[in-house]
């Protein structure tokens, strides 16, 4: 059986409670060596963005598939920064956009790598799609 992560929109804080799960290689290449890296998700039901630091705690055993997802990179209010907020959220299962479309996504509080607040509304600098298991 596959480790799976599984990450919950935080109802105590703006979100629905909704879960979605993440293959643990996954996780692993987009944190890299940084075990404390965040990982920034938008909620598929609610669009709420939030900070997540996975642990072993998250970890549950052959919950089912990988969603599909799309890396969205997000402006920050700094003009000249390229930096950007790498934040992944479900993809439509008919295109590579967004399930939530962007402009319903709650952005307050995440920042770019450079440590400045994402524009609000959000606006994308690029997009990728990631090729979950199906
Ligand atoms: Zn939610
Ligand atoms: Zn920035």
């Amino acid at each position: 059986m596959a480790e799976m992560y599984v990450l919950s929109c935080d109802d105590d804080n703006d979100g629905c409670g909704h879960s979605v799960f993440l293959d643990k290689f996954f996780v692993a290449n987009i944190r890299g060596t940084a075990e404390d890296a965040t990982l920034n998700f938008a909620c598929p039901d609610c669009g709420n963005t939030q900070g997540y630091v996975l642990s072993e705690e998250d970890k549950r055993e052959g919950v089912g598939p990988q969603t599909r997802l799309v890396l969205i990179t997000l402006k920050c209010e700094e003009t000249h920064c390229e930096s950007g907020a790498k934040v992944y959220t479900q993809a439509s299962e008919k295109t590579d956009e967004p399930k939530k479309p962007l402009s319903e996504w709650k952005v307050q509080g995440v920042t770019c790598l450079a440590g400045h607040l994402v524009k609000v509304p959000p606006e994308r600098l690029r997009s990728k799609i990631i090729l979950g298991r199906q």
